[in-house]
């Protein structure tokens, strides 16, 4: 017979989120998971209505890598098609958005010239913003998007990040941004780039930092990990970890916040209480009816109120290549 302290360890551990055995870390190959919960079902992906069998899967953090990642995936073709298929009303931006003003100072604080490559240049906005002392080239997936580009006077030299081990020429800069958290693999891509910069080149990265107290307190549910098309999540620890593997050294590390210039500080508090209310709402439902198979609707967390994105400035040591 069970004693009460033994009867709680059980229930305590049966509420618990199970690793199936078969899940290890993409990148390392680490069983050493932490099961963050299930993440929220959505049915868009950038714009691009997607089909019912789509599983938006749990959320796992690496203890050994700090890659946080989103299992189950879909192959890396179903990305592309659906990258390709992405409207032009996605890209009808007039203003920059403020990740996008952040990367635009420090290219400029950090250099008046030179080749830059934007990884995933949506429709070249960024580019567009710096002197014509830069010589621009960009990455993108969509087509109308590849458009926009070119009317800009933007070089396309590949339609997807994976192909840039292809590219012969190197870059003074290369940035990333929004980029990293759609990747299946973020390590290869910071390798391949390492490969692509000239000497004492910059790597300008903006993407989620997974590391945020309210990201981890929320899991799976966060905001950030609600988009489909978000499959990979880095944080501080990564990149320090990631930059003892590569030849990078960390210039800038520094989080902000994603801010909705058409959202005031005020609102996105009041929509981040909201989502709070419904989304534990949801969860005291679920539990109540011992529904441990379906994914949760709504998302917890909103733009805006906490520091869970990180800007990146990492520069080639050509003292670590060894090759
Ligand atoms: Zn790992």
């Amino acid at each position: 017979m069970l004693n009460n302290n033994t009867s709680k360890t059980i229930k305590s551990d049966l509420n618990k989120p199970k690793i199936p055995a078969h899940i290890t870390c993409r990148q390392c190959g680490s069983d050493k998971l932490i099961n963050r919960g299930k993440m929220v079902q959505s049915d868009m992906f950038c714009g691009v209505k997607l089909s019912n069998d789509w599983e938006a899967g749990s959320y796992y953090e690496c203890r050994h890598c700090h890659l946080s990642f989103r299992h189950p995936i879909r192959k890396q073709s179903e990305y592309v098609n659906l990258y390709q298929e992405t409207p032009n009303n996605i890209y009808s931006s007039i203003n920059l958005r403020h990740d996008q003003k952040l990367v635009l100072d420090t290219i400029n604080r950090h250099r008046t010239g030179g080749t830059i490559l934007d990884v995933g240049c949506f429709d070249g906005a960024l580019l567009s913003g710096l002197a014509t002392t830069f010589q621009k080239f960009g990455i993108e997936a969509s087509k109308e998007a590849q458009k926009l580009c070119k009317k800009a006077g933007i070089e396309i030299i590949a339609d997807s990040a994976e192909a840039l081990i292809d590219i012969e020429k190197k870059y003074d800069i290369i940035c990333a941004v929004d980029v990293i958290e759609h990747l299946i693999s973020p390590h290869i891509f910071i390798r391949d780039i390492a490969t692509k910069l000239n000497p004492n080149g910059l790597l300008i990265i903006s993407t989620g930092n997974a590391n945020n107290k309210i990201w981890r307190l929320f899991g799976g549910r966060y905001w950030y990990c609600a988009f489909p098309e978000h499959i990979s999540f880095i944080s501080s620890e990564w990149i320090k970890k990631i930059t003892n593997e590569c030849p990078f050294k960390i210039i800038e590390l520094i989080d902000y916040q994603h801010v909705n210039i058409n959202i005031t500080k005020m609102t996105a508090y009041v929509k981040f209480v909201g989502r709070l209310i419904r989304g534990y709402t949801e969860l005291i439902t679920l539990q109540m009816y011992d529904d441990k198979s379906n994914n949760p609707k709504y998302k917890l967390g909103y733009p805006g109120v906490a520091k869970d994105h990180m800007l990146i400035v990492l520069q080639l040591n050509i003292n670590k290549i060894t090759n």
